[in-house]
């Protein structure tokens, strides 16, 4: 009889981290969050420590032609401390693992290291360790955030609460469309090389790609206003993909406003000229690490003047499922188109 084999497509990045992790058993008392959130959270006797890991391979997350090597390593260090201020912890320390080959000089990698560093003295975290190793092929980096929190002042993703208002930092879906220019100017430059990309007027889009910063000054106004949402994430995956987590862990529904999801003028300005709709580049897109939060209505006079913060929709009740009201007055059921892996 033939062996059965399940084709991973079949469970998506999602379905795939479920299975793999559905029997894990807790054994330390220590271990206060475990897999399924941004971060783990770890007690040590009161005090509470936020880890999280994330990999960057070349040719699936980030292509050379067109990355920076600086930027490349400022953004890998981006990606871990966004997953930790999204457990509402600042982010204190780094290991960093990279595997390399013969194709990189030492150069090259100094250069990384250089976007590297200069992310970690902006965020103020201090790399402590690491592994270097050589790759077969392409370049993989590897990144493991450790972060503090004040007892118990952690967020999960699990934890909203029916009627909360749901709000995202920043703009979403304009580093998606960042990528989209720089796929087609690579495109245009690989068939002409002679024709010399202009990328000027496209500064806003292309930066949101290639050097993304992480919303410490969002965790530092909860922290001074003493204020805490209820449930959070940071936007990796796009933000429908992302308000999908919440409902599912929080066993809630949700309902979207089309026309409070906020969309940068240059984002919506390049989607014209593609002739695709800047909500769907913002339900979708992903790669924003802007961070989507859930508010108890008694908390709304905290949050509803902070420049930056929009309120985009609220929590409802898991039968009526995560819906999206359009401008036009019809309400669509969200799915996750999100960026996945294995698709
Ligand atoms: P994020 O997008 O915030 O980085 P992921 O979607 O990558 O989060 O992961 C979701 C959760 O699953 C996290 O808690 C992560 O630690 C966990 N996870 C992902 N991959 C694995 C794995 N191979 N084994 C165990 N846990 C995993
Ligand atoms: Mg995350």
């Amino acid at each position: 009889m033939a062996e059965s084999r399940t084709e991973i497509g079949t469970l998506g990045e999602f379905g795939l981290i479920e299975h793999l992790t559905k029997n894990i058993e807790q054994r330390q008392i220590s271990t206060l969050v475990g897999v399924g959130d941004d971060g783990a959270v770890l007690d040590h006797y009161g005090r509470q420590t936020v880890v999280s890991t994330d990999m960057l391979i070349e040719g699936v997350h980030f292509d050379l032609a067109y990355t920076p090597l600086k930027h490349l390593g400022y953004k890998s260090v981006i990606v871990n401390l966004s997953d930790i201020y999204a457990m509402n912890a600042i982010p204190t320390q780094l290991l960093i693992s990279i595997a390399i080959s013969n194709r990189f000089s030492v150069e090259a990698v100094e250069e990384i290291y250089e976007g590297m560093l200069a992310a970690c003295d902006r965020y103020h975290v201090d790399l402590v360790g690491g592994d270097t190793t050589s790759s077969s092929g392409g370049l993989i980096i590897s990144i493991t955030a450790i972060g503090e929190v004040s007892p118990d002042k952690y967020v999960k993703r699990s934890t909203a609460q029916k009627g909360d208002l749901l709000c995202v930092s920043g703009d979403l879906g304009a580093a998606y469309l960042g990528l989209l220019l720089l796929e087609r100017e690579k495109k245009i430059f690989l068939e002409s090389p002679q024709v010399q990309p202009s990328l000027e007027e496209r500064k806003y889009i292309v930066g949101r790609l290639l050097h993304p910063e992480a919303r410490k000054d969002v965790i530092e106004f909860f922290e001074e206003n003493d204020f805490r949402p209820t449930a959070m994430m940071d936007i990796s995956d796009g933000l429908s993909s992302e308000v999908l987590h919440i409902c599912k862990q929080s066993d809630l529904g949700a309902v979207l406003y089309e026309e409070k999801i906020p969309i940068h003028p240059d984002a919506k300005d390049f989607c014209y000229t593609l002739e695709l709709d800047p909500t769907a580049c913002a339900l979708s897109g992903g790669e924003d690490y802007e961070l989507l939060f859930t508010v108890a209505q008694a908390d709304y006079d905290k949050i509803k003047d902070i420049e930056g913060i929009s309120i985009i929709g609220y929590m409802t009740e898991a039968e009526k499922g995560a819906t999206i009201l359009t401008k036009g007055g019809n309400s669509y059921p969200l799915t996750a188109q999100g960026w996945n892996a294995f698709s």
